[in-house]
């Protein structure tokens, strides 16, 4: 078993080592636990997992990375975010903003964004619902007769 945040809502979900896929037990929604390693060009609109990605040197990406570790010796075009570490080896370039917990910047990488190294919040807070009290606790006037 190991520990994974879902990279949709950041929960923490226990997982089975072989696992590929499943559902989040927060969000509901489907999870995708491979780790990749991309070698030639790849563009999607986000590009998401629970495992790992790396980026090999001939790797090209454009779009949202998420994983738990990136290791970068390619290209990045787009926002990126980890739930642990980030490195950028000194042939890796990311053009986009990066959110981690963990940032290595080796010597001779490039970075074109902003980044924030801190844990990765939540994407889509939902405001914790009010509780409605509706125990109406009216003290009940014994009835003694
Ligand atoms: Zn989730």
């Amino acid at each position: 078993m190991k520990r994974v945040l879902c990279t949709h809502c950041v929960g923490e979900i226990e997982v089975a080592n072989k696992a590929m896929s499943i559902f989040c037990p927060h969000c509901k929604k489907r999870l995708i636990l491979e780790s990749y390693k991309v070698k030639t060009y790849k563009a999607v609109r986000e590009f998401a997992t629970c495992g790992d990605i790396v980026v090999e040197r001939k790797g090209n990406v454009a779009a949202q990375v998420m994983a738990q570790n990136l290791l970068v010796k390619g290209r990045i075009k787009g926002s990126v975010q980890a739930r642990d570490l980030i490195e950028i080896a000194k042939t890796g370039e990311v053009s986009g903003d990066i959110v981690a917990p963990r940032l290595i910047v080796k010597d001779g990488a490039m970075l074109r964004g902003f980044c924030r190294i801190e844990p990765i919040q939540p994407i889509a807070k939902t405001p914790p619902k009010p509780i409605t009290a509706k125990t109406t606790k009216r003290a009940k006037s014994a009835t003694s007769s």
